[in-house]
C-alpha cells in the first residue's frame, strides 16, 4: 500500500469512474476495502469486519487462502490463458473434479464465467434438448441478471428487464411461514406445492415445456430448505413429461449446505446443474452446467450452439482446482454440516427464542436466514415486502447496527441471512453470533 492511499482517495477513484450494480450511482457510499484475510475484511481507518456475508455468498473457504492464491500465482506464470478449444490440462482437471462431485451421470461440464451464464446455457441446452420453448421457475428465486436468466427470477429484481415473453412461466414453491398454499404441516406444504406444480405443467401443455429450474435451496430470496419429498416429486413430474430437470446450485453448491451440492440432502439427481461462486471461493470467476449423459449425447454429433471466450479459462480452473482440493484436504464440507448443526442452528434458535423481532430460523450447513417480523403472532414483515427509503428504515437501522459493531451481514428485504466462510472457525462463528445477538435488540425496537 502506497502511503498516500487513504479511504478518502479510494472512494473518490470509485466515484469517478466506476458503476456499480443494482444502484443508484450518486446515491451510494460503497466502504474501501483495504484488505482481507481467513472471515475478516478491513478498511483503510483499521475497522475489522466479520464477513457472515461471505461477499456474496461465494467466499466459500474465507479470503486469502494460501494454497488457492499460490495456484494462480503457478498458473499464471506457466500459463494465463487459452482459447476454449484446446485441451488444458487445469481444465480437464476441474472437470474432473467437479464431475466426481455431482450426483449420478452429470459427467460433463461446460464453463462459463459466473452464474447467470450457466443458467442461459442450462436453458439453452434443454431447449435444444426437447425441441420445446417454455421454462418454469419460482417466483421466490434469483437466477442472474442475463437475459434469459433474469426472466426466470422471481424476485422484484426482474421487474424492470423483465420481457414478459422469453418463454418464462413462474410458480409458488414451498415455504411454509408464508404458504402460497395455506398449508399447516411440511408434509402438507410438500403436497400441496407438488400439486400447483402439476397443474401449472398441465394448464401450460406438458408438450411446450423444456425445463423446471430451481433452486435446491433458494437463497437470496430467503434460504427456504424444501420439505422432504419436494425435489423428489419434480423429478418425478419431470420424468413424466419428459421434461429436463435444472437445478441451480450457484449459491447452495460447493460446501455451503454441508454437502458438495444440496441435491444431496434429499438424494435427487437432476439433468442439469448450474454452478459457480464457490467452485473458486470467488477468487477467479468461474461458473458452469454439469450435464447429464442423456443431454450430452444430443451435442455427440451435433453441434453445441453456444460457447464464450473465456469458457474454462485457464486461471479461473487451476483456482477450482486449487479450491475443491483445499476443502477436501481441509474437510471445509464436514466442517461446515457440523457448524449448521452445533453451532449456527443452535445459537440462532436461541436468537429467536431471545428476541421478538426474530420470526423463523431456517437452513442447514453455513446456510441460514432469520425471518424478521414486527410481530410473531401475525408474522407481519419488519418491512413491506420490496420496501425503500423510509419504508425500510427498520432493515436499515439494523444493517446500520451490524456493521457498527464490526459483523457484515447479507441482508434482503425482512430477513438477515448468515452465511459465512463454510470454514469459519467456532469461536468466530460464536463472536458473529453475539454481534447479531447485539444488532437485533435494534431490530426489536420495531415489534
Ligand atoms: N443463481 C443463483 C442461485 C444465484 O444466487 C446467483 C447469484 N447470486 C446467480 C444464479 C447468478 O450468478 P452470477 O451473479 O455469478 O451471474
Amino acid at each position: 500500500m502506497t502511503p498516500h492511499v487513504t479511504a478518502a482517495t479510494v472512494k473518490a477513484a470509485d466515484r469517478a469512474h466506476v458503476f456499480h450494480s443494482w444502484s443508484a450511482q450518486a446515491l451510494i457510499d460503497p466502504l474501501a476495502v483495504a484488505g482481507a484475510e481467513g472471515s475478516y475484511f478491513w478498511d483503510y481507518d483499521g475497522n475489522r469486519f466479520l464477513d457472515f456475508a461471505s461477499q456474496l455468498v461465494n467466499t466459500n473457504i474465507g479470503h486469502q487462502h494460501p494454497k488457492v492464491v499460490e495456484a494462480v500465482r503457478e498458473q499464471a506464470a506457466r500459463l494465463c490463458t487459452l482459447a476454449p478449444g484446446f485441451a488444458v490440462d487445469v481444465r480437464s482437471e476441474a472437470a474432473r473434479l467437479i464431475a466426481e462431485r455431482t450426483p449420478g451421470d452429470l459427467d460433463k461440464i461446460f464453463f462459463t464465467n459466473g452464474g447467470a451464464e450457466a443458467v442461459e446455457n442450462a436453458v439453452r441446452m434443454a431447449r435444444l434438448h426437447t425441441g420445446r420453448q417454455k421454462v418454469l421457475s419460482a417466483y421466490r428465486s434469483y437466477h442472474g441478471a442475463t437475459a434469459a436468466a433474469i426472466n426466470l427470477t422471481g424476485d422484484p429484481r426482474r421487474w424492470p428487464s423483465d420481457t414478459a415473453s422469453a418463454g418464462v412461466v413462474h410458480f409458488w414453491g414451498p415455504y411454509l411461514y408464508r404458504s402460497a398454499f395455506h398449508a399447516s404441516t411440511e408434509a402438507e406444504e410438500c403436497e400441496r406445492a407438488l400439486a400447483h406444480l402439476a397443474d401449472t405443467i398441465a394448464f401450460e401443455g406438458p408438450q411446450s415445456v423444456a425445463a423446471i429450474v430451481l433452486e435446491t435451496v433458494p437463497g437470496t430470496a430467503g434460504i427456504m430448505t424444501p420439505p422432504d419429498g419436494y425435489l423428489a416429486g419434480v423429478r418425478e413430474l419431470c420424468d413424466r413429461h419428459g421434461i429436463v430437470f435444472v437445478l441451480d446450485e450457484v449459491m447452495a453448491g460447493f460446501g455451503r449446505t454441508g454437502r458438495w451440492f444440496a441435491s444431496e440432502h434429499w438424494d435427487v439427481t437432476p439433468d442439469l446443474i448450474c454452478f459457480a461462486k464457490g467452485v473458486t471461493s470467488g477468487y477467479v470467476p468461474l461458473g458452469g452446467v454439469a450435464i447429464s449423459a442423456a443431454i450430452a449425447e444430443t451435442f455427440a454429433t451435433r453441434p453445441y450452439p453456444g460457447g464464450l471466450t473465456y469458457s474454462g479459462h485457464p486461471l479461473a480452473c487451476a483456482t477450482a482446482v486449487a479450491t475443491i482440493n483445499a476443502m477436501e484436504e481441509e474437510g471445509v464440507v464436514e466442517h461446515a454440516a457440523r457448524l449448521g448443526e452445533d453451532v449456527l442452528g443452535p445459537g440462532l434458535r436461541a436468537l429467536a427464542e431471545r428476541h421478538p423481532s426474530v420470526g423463523e430460523v431456517r437452513g442447514l450447513g453455513a446456510f441460514w436466514a432469520l425471518e424478521l417480523v414486527r410481530d410473531k403472532g401475525t408474522r407481519e414483515p419488519l418491512v413491506p415486502y420490496n420496501a425503500a427509503g423510509a419504508d425500510n428504515a427498520p432493515m436499515a437501522e439494523f444493517t446500520a447496527a451490524c456493521k457498527a459493531s464490526g459483523l457484515w451481514p447479507f441482508v434482503n428485504m425482512n430477513r438477515t441471512h448468515v452465511v459465512p466462510p463454510c470454514n469459519i472457525g467456532e469461536t468466530e462463528a460464536k463472536e458473529g453470533l453475539a454481534l447479531l445477538d447485539e444488532a437485533l435488540t435494534v431490530a426489536d425496537r420495531h415489534t
